[in-house]
Formats: C-alpha cells, structure tokens, sequence
C-alpha cells in the first residue's frame, strides 16, 4: 500500500450498455481529417497521405448531457465521431488482429476551440489548445460489440435544434479501423481503456449556449448534449 502526498484522483469511466462494470478510460487518441469532405472543407487534400492523431486528456471525458461554453473563444465547433474503446493492446498489431483488442463501441463529440486550433496551425503550434479542454469530449455509454458487432458502415448524424448539420457514413472513413488501430500501435504502446476518435464527417460548425446537440450512429443509437 502506497502513500500519497495527495489523494490520487478518482479513474475517468464510461458506462457500459447492459452491464454493471464501468469502462476505466486511459488514454484518447483522435484522429485527424479522416472523412474526405471534412477534409475539403477545412482547406486539405484529402488523398490518402498517412494519417496522423492527437490526443485528448481522459480527464476532458464529459457524460454529464451537458457542455458549457469554454472560455477564450468565440468559435466552439462540433465534431460527431465513432468512438473505438479497446480492451487490450500492445505493439506493431496487424491489421488483421485489431479488431480482437476492441471492447466496443460509442458516440462521441470532439468539440473543438476552431479559432484556437486555427491559430495554432497558422503558428505551426500544437493543437492541445483548441481540442484538448475542460468537458471537450462529449460521449455516450460504450455498447460492447458482442452486442453491436463492429462497424464498416453505418450513418452518422448531428443536428442541432433539431437541425440536421453533419450527415456522412462510417463507410466514407479514409482510415479504417484496424488501420488505425495498427498503425497506432506502431508509434505507441496502446492498452486496455484506450478510446480512439476515428474522425468526424462534413458538415461541422460552431454552438452556441442554448443549443441542444443530438448526435446518432446506426447501430448505436443517439446521445444529447446542451450547449450551457
Ligand atoms: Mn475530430
């Protein structure tokens, strides 16, 4: 039994779909421009150049249905993802094994600081600032894929006030699943409670306090945010 100079702070979890066990989160690793229209509309080529991640903090994990306008912005955007949470992990895993490390699956929102994050590109400074902040991740309950199976396609949808303004389909990702498993656990060492945001369709735009977020997944079903 250790001492700490402090209590150490409570695991960061998500609930499971159907059971009583919570999903103990470790790191988030999110990908970048990994729908071809999303990658028009921010400006990029979308030709398949090899992929390349960030991270969010798990400590950034918001399940309370609600997400309150960060400060030092005027422009919070919206990015509805699939979530990929793993059960195990390891090193250098092949394509053709990475889907046996998945635990499941859920909804998530990369809500994003736009201005901050396009300031950072402009400066060629990293990104944390704009997508790695207080309530930033936004998700639903895991559903495990023995109940859910996995996902090659699958519509995914935000709306807005009942608005419809992100409508793609997981089959348009440039970077699979298991590509994206392999090829992280290329450069690091991946584990059980990992999440991996796989990317986020066109369509993304900013929030405003008030607005209610309803995102869905086929397969999944639906989770809702308020903007406070
Ligand atoms: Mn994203």
């Amino acid at each position: 039994m250790k001492n700490y100079v402090f209590p150490p702070p409570s695991q960061i979890v998500l609930p499971i779909k159907g059971r009583k066990e919570y999903f103990p989160v470790r790191r988030i690793y999110c990908i970048g421009r990994n729908y071809a229209e999303h990658a028009l509309e921010m400006g990029h080529n979308p030709e398949k150049e090899p992929p390349f991640f960030f991270q969010k903090n798990r400590e950034n994990v918001n399940i309370s249905g609600e997400f309150p306008y960060p400060l030092w912005t005027k422009e919070v955007h919206f990015e509805m993802e699939l979530v990929v949470a793993l059960i195990s992990g390891g090193s250098d895993i092949p394509e053709i094994e990475a889907l046996n490390h998945v635990f499941g699956y859920g909804l998530g929102l990369d809500m994003t600081r736009r201005d901050l994050q396009a300031e950072a590109k402009k400066l060629g400074r990293p990104w944390e600032i704009g997508k790695a902040f207080e309530k930033s991740a936004p998700m639903s309950e895991l559903t495990p894929r023995t109940l859910c199976g996995d996902f090659e396609s699958g519509k995914i949808t935000l709306k807005i006030n009942t608005v419809t303004k992100q409508e793609g389909n997981l089959n348009q990702m440039i970077w699979k699943i298991p590509e994206m498993i392999s090829y992280l656990s290329r450069f690091y060492d991946i584990a059980a409670g990992d999440l991996i945001m796989t990317g986020t369709p066109s369509g993304v735009g900013p929030v405003r306090r008030g607005d209610e977020m309803v995102g869905a997944i086929e397969g999944l079903g639906s989770f809702q945010f308020k903007v406070t």
